[in-house]
């Protein structure tokens, strides 16, 4: 194996201190302590264990959380409402909606009634359109969370080619975004994507969120290439991401194991959302939630 590990626990450490960091200038100005909400219609599982490392993070870093739970047969309506009465609760700074939802619920419920200031995962259209744009908005924290690795581990992203594969609202297509900012020439890939072997050995960067046990091998990376797995797969009982690990690891330069890798990333921004979520609206503006830019922590 010729591959660096890169490892999300390399970074817990700063973004406890800037999630400590923001909490405290939340109250400090008057605001309500952080505490996100969870709403999980139906049951399942995967959902159900994303749920849980959720709620062992924010109570790790000191943040309240709320489980809500609807049963599969709940009407797009009543989650609606659900969605509508979080927005409005002052107690509460942040809401995430587990996925999938069940299959005669459309995330458009989501998009159209979730306040884009609770917005933790960044899937509103306001959040969405403003991070394309390049504005200040909460970010969705999976890929966000990727870039943060990136920047941890030193590894150079502007001019390098990058490869995602994976267009779902909450991580291939706003990693694409993020990447695009940062000056590296994107591609993304996708299920109808024709002979994704000759794209995926193009990259520098390659990231992965398909949600498929081993779409990746070894032959399909370029030698030293950089390897973000953002794949949760359950195979005989055990958790893996969309590389083949051996393999891939053969060849790349680095990679992000699954799991230890992007996942314990995401969780913690997702809690630093969860905050700044709670700052933007206190300030009234997504231009708050921005709050790693110094220049708007500073107007605060
Ligand atoms: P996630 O939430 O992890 O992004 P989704 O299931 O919402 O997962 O999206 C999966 C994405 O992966 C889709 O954009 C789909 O086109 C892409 N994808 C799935 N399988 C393949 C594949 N075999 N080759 C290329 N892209 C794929």
């Amino acid at each position: 194996m010729t591959a660096h590990v890169l490892r999300g626990a390399g970074l817990s450490g700063r973004l406890k201190t800037e999630i400590g960091r923001a909490s405290a200038l939340l109250v400090d100005r008057g605001g309500r302590p952080p505490r996100l909400a969870t709403l999980l219609i139906g049951d399942d599982p995967s959902s159900r264990a994303y749920r849980l490392s959720i709620e062992r993070t924010m109570l790790n870093v000191g943040i309240a959380h709320v489980a809500i739970d609807l049963v599969t047969e709940t009407t797009a309506d009543a989650v609606a409402h659900v969605l509508a009465d979080l927005s409005l609760d002052p107690e509460v700074t942040g809401v995430l909606v587990l996925m999938p939802l069940p299959e005669r619920i459309h995330p458009r419920v989501i998009y159209d009634v979730l306040s884009p200031f609770k917005d933790v995962d960044g899937i509103t259209p306001t959040n969405a359109g403003r991070l394309h744009m390049g504005l200040p908005s909460l970010r969705p924290s999976t890929p966000q969370g990727g870039i943060e690795l990136l920047d941890h581990y030193g590894i150079e992203i502007e001019g390098r080619r990058a490869v995602v594969i994976g267009r779902s609202n909450v991580v291939g297509r706003p990693l694409g975004s993020l990447l695009l900012q940062r000056h590296a020439t994107v591609t993304l890939c996708h299920r109808q994507t024709v002979d994704l072997g000759s794209i995926s050995r193009t990259a520098d960067i390659l990231a992965i969120a398909a949600g498929h046990a081993g779409l990746i091998r070894g032959d399909m990376v370029k030698p030293g290439a950089t390897v973000l797995d953002f794949g949760v797969n359950v195979v005989d009982g055990k958790v893996v991401g969309d590389a083949d690990f051996g393999s891939v690891a053969d060849v790349a330069g680095a990679i992000t194991p699954v799991p230890g890798g992007t996942g314990p990333v995401t969780a913690l921004v997702l809690a630093r959302n969860t905050v700044a979520a709670g700052l933007a609206a206190l300030g009234g503006t997504l231009d708050h939630a921005d709050f790693l830019r110094r220049a708007a922590f500073d107007r605060m």
